[in-house]
């Protein structure tokens, strides 16, 4: 390891890719951790004794390289077929394998801004078009007429990432407006409803209603399944046919397969957690307000806030030596505010507690 590697042996586009920059999971003790939207509760004891149940000599065979049993679960659970669900190690594997099923390099990968951030590093990565349209005043979705006024947004493009609600400004999108949209693009849509349990309304009937719409959901926020990873995209047979060809065979762990299977059998102790969240958010967010943050409406685990009295960069270096660790985007768009993940309501006091002491030095 002593001479250099040559440029030459990498890609150029792979050379000059800037890489995703992903939320810091640091091992430091008693750490709030509120920076990468992780879920507060733990799976539900079900779900734990599956992946116990599952951990066992059976680990040295390949898992089930179609994860039948969790596409069929998901199947009863939203109401359509097998064949409209593609599973994946985390929602972030299938938004990068629709690229390359998709989009050819050199066509168009759009999306709105701010948005999320991996969207540009999956259009870079693939040689594609990034076209990005800021989203309306209060990080709403513009209406289709106004979009079509203003020129900027291509109804033709490729592949369109809409995030829903958004993420990391937490507005929600009507079901209605995200409808008039998908009618309106010629190239494939992707919702993207990651947050989308912490909600008022989903959209998922659209991927049933549009053979363009595909939407994209996880396990890793409402259903508290990070470490496992697991994601699912659902259409119409023939997208997803599309991407089940393109992909890994074996591209879902096993003991990931099983818990999902799992948390689909005990959806109300989700449910329960979700409300926790949702009660939490709300509370925490009246709260900053009475101390001079700006804190606009959140559907999401998360709530994006304006800090009074220092800037976002400040207030994430202060929150820090105070144990409490929050999400701060060095993005001029972006750079004014910090993004705080919904925690248990006593990660929420301990947050409020090191805000205070901090305005009042
Ligand atoms: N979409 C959005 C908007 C996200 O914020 C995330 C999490 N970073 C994902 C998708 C991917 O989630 P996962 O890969 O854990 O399913």
């Amino acid at each position: 390891m002593t001479s250099p590697t040559p440029t030459s042996l990498i890609r150029p586009l792979v050379r000059r890719l800037k890489p995703y920059t992903f939320g810091e999971q640091p091992k430091i003790r008693g750490l709030i951790k509120l920076n990468t939207n992780e879920n507060p509760y733990p799976p539900s004891p079900k779900v734990l004794a599956a992946i116990k149940a599952a951990t066992d000599g059976r680990i040295r065979r390949y898992p089930d390289a179609t994860a039948d049993g969790l596409r069929l679960k998901l199947a009863k659970y939203h109401g359509c077929a097998s064949e409209n669900f593609i599973v994946g190690n985390g929602s972030d594997e299938l938004l990068a394998l629709a690229t390359r099923a998709f989009v050819n390099p050199g066509q168009t990968i759009q999306y709105f801004t701010p948005s999320y951030s991996l969207y540009p590093v999956l259009a870079d990565m693939h040689g594609a078009r990034r076209n990005e349209v800021p989203l309306a005043a209060g990080c709403a979705l513009p209406p289709v007429s106004e979009l079509r006024k203003q020129g900027a947004w291509d109804f033709r493009a490729a592949l369109t990432f809409i995030t829903t609600p958004n993420a990391p400004t937490g507005q929600g999108c009507a079901t209605r407006e995200l409808k008039d949209l998908c009618r309106a693009q010629k190239g494939v849509v992707v919702l993207d409803e990651a947050y989308v349990d912490f909600a008022r309304e989903n959209a998922f009937s659209l991927a049933l209603e549009f053979p363009r719409v595909l939407v994209a959901r996880t396990f890793s926020k409402a259903y508290s399944l990070c470490f496992l990873r697991v994601g699912y995209f659902a259409g119409h047979a023939g997208l997803i046919g599309a991407m089940h060809k393109i992909r890994d065979s074996y591209n879902v762990n096993g003991l990931g397969q099983a818990a999902a299977v799992a948390t689909l059998g005990d959806l109300p102790y989700y449910r329960r957690n979700i409300k926790r969240v949702i009660a939490t958010r709300e509370r925490l967010s009246g709260q900053l307000r009475a101390l001079g943050f700006v804190v606009p409406p959140s559907q999401t685990n998360f709530i994006f806030v304006l800090p009074p009295k220092f800037s976002a960069a400040e207030w994430l270096g202060r929150w820090r030596e105070n144990r409490v660790l929050v999400r701060w985007f060095d993005k001029p768009a972006i750079r004014d505010s910090l993004r705080i993940t919904i925690g248990t309501d006593a990660e929420a006091d301990a947050l409020l507690r090191a805000a205070r002491k901090i305005l009042s030095r």
